[in-house]
């Protein structure tokens, strides 16, 4: 199976009851790209890339259509197989994962429909039908983020981060201590997740001060090295967020005993094929970690859901998917929505999502 055909579209998800408020940026609606890929047997598979605005990391909505423009027509013909394909993008343009990505989860996505399988089984098979998920709680007032974490906690779900930083630390401190009031006994895990915000002496202070409450800290600093140079001076399980940009990345954190787990995004590290790689190696560390992206619709919770599936369940930390923020499915009927706070893949073959005819309206390239 070659492929024959790609086209590319984007599309606007406006943020429900918006702003998604994080340390560096609000943001209002997201722009999606999407890739459909044609084979020369007629079947089609569906990939899809979102940046969750200019700041959060080193992608774009403009930069993704750009790239995938510019790889497009040196794909055409190349096998529908995870190798040859990763092998044939590394040939034609440098970096740029996250546009990538969408090529390798609509790659997933065919090959899944060309043998009859999800593409949960392609990654080595599911350990569990559903999967827990956790509940971003935006930056806001102590009291009112507290009243939220309470609500989450009341609709099921295990898990909640709390993002903090863009401000006084002493406010971030009294989010965290407020929110732990409202989880104490619940058994609700909690992330504090700075998206790489704080000074390293805010991040000490953060945990000392909040020596009681348990959670971990997701990327407090923005550099590996502000990492290595706090480690020590926690008193919290520390996890890399948006410094693990590549497997390499993850293999040297992994291997010294920098952290204690990941947030992970399926296109940041340029799809599920280098997130199989990643999974095994957090499998071989004991490492938990998250299946997550940034943004995006039904195709890419659909790619984190199925590679969640395949993860350990003693370490999937869980899968967040932006649909409890984002009105109306790609799918109508096979949509992934949170429920109780926990999500299911999808039935069905390949990603098991199959976008409604003609909702993303013309290809703004055909190659
Ligand atoms: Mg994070």
């Amino acid at each position: 199976m070659k492929i024959k055909s790609i086209h590319l579209y984007q599309y606007e998800l406006p943020v429900l009851n918006g702003p998604y408020r994080m340390a560096k940026a609000d943001v209002y609606s997201l722009t999606t790209t999407l890739v459909k890929l044609v084979a020369d047997n007629g079947l089609f598979g569906w990939g899809e890339t979102c940046p969750v605005g200019p700041t959060y990391a080193e992608s774009h909505p403009a930069g993704a259509l750009a790239a995938l423009s510019a790889m497009a027509p040196g794909l055409i013909g190349a096998d529908v197989l995870p190798m040859p394909l990763h092998d044939r993008m590394e040939g034609l343009l440098n970096g740029h994962s996250y546009a990538k990505a969408a090529v390798d989860i609509a790659m997933h996505d065919l090959l899944g429909k060309h043998y009859g399988v999800s593409v949960s089984d392609l990654l080595g098979g599911a350990l569990a039908e559903r999967l827990p998920s956790y509940y971003a709680v935006t930056i806001g007032a102590p009291d009112e983020v507290a009243r939220v974490a309470a609500e989450k906690r009341a609709e099921g779900y295990p898990r909640l981060q709390l993002k903090v930083g863009g401000r006084a630390i002493e406010e971030d401190i009294e989010s965290v201590s407020k929110v732990w009031e409202a989880l104490r006994g619940s058994g609700v895990r909690l992330a504090v997740d700075a998206n790489r915000s704080l000074t390293t002496r805010d991040a000490i202070r953060l945990s000392q001060a909040c020596a009681h409450v348990p959670f971990i800290l997701e990327q407090p600093c923005n550099t590996i090295e502000d990492l290595q140079a706090i480690r020590n001076q926690i008193n919290h399980g520390l996890y890399m967020d948006e410094n693990c940009t590549n497997v390499s990345t993850a293999v040297t954190a992994a291997g010294t005993g920098l952290v204690d787990g990941f947030g992970m995004k399926v296109t940041r590290l340029g799809g599920l094929h280098p997130m199989r790689a990643f999974r095994d190696i957090c499998v071989s560390r004991n490492l938990p970690h998250t299946c997550d992206d940034a943004w995006g619709g039904d195709l890419i919770a659909a790619a984190c859901a199925h590679i969640g599936a395949t993860v350990p369940p003693p370490l999937l930390d869980g899968v967040w998917i932006a649909a409890p923020m984002i009105e109306g499915h790609f799918d109508s009927k096979n949509g992934v929505n949170v429920e109780g706070g926990h999500v299911r893949p999808p039935k069905g073959v390949g990603l098991g999502i199959v976008p409604e005819e003609g909702m993303f309206g013309d290809p703004l390239a055909s190659f």
